[in-house]
């Protein structure tokens, strides 16, 4: 019986705790500046934080900046698909993936080397080759 109570004690500060330790982190979030601005400023009391969900804490306009960062990197993800050739044969050295797009691009005169540019579609890693 006491060993239950304690068990659910335990329990009970545990929660306490991971609710607390998720709020500080929330605060501490460089991401989410206006959050720490509008506590320091007063315009948020700390009581009202120990009740705010971390939706709430999420402002409305980092939800805007995420989903236009979200929009762009789509958008970058689209471009490296139309333009160049995608290929299996090149290897990321950043992420070892075999996911690559290739443009090869003819410099100055024939006789010169054909520089290929290459892009890993998997993280965005650019570099060229020398063929
Ligand atoms: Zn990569």
């Amino acid at each position: 019986m006491s060993a239950h109570i304690f068990r659910e004690l335990k329990d009970t500060n545990m929660k306490y705790k991971n609710r607390v330790r998720s709020r500080v982190a929330n605060f501490k979030d460089s991401k989410n500046p206006n959050l720490r601005i509008n506590v320091l400023s007063g315009a948020i009391s700390p009581e009202r934080i120990a009740s705010m969900t971390a939706e709430e804490m999420a402002s409305d306009e980092m939800r805007n900046l995420r989903d236009k960062f979200t929009k762009e990197a789509i958008n970058d993800h689209q471009m490296a698909m139309t333009s160049g050739t995608k290929t299996d044969l090149l290897k990321c050295s950043k992420c070892k993936k075999t996911n690559c797009t290739y443009n090869q691009v003819q410099t100055r005169s024939a006789d010169e080397p054909m520089t290929t540019f290459v892009l890993c579609n998997e993280c965005g890693h650019r570099w060229k080759v020398i063929l």
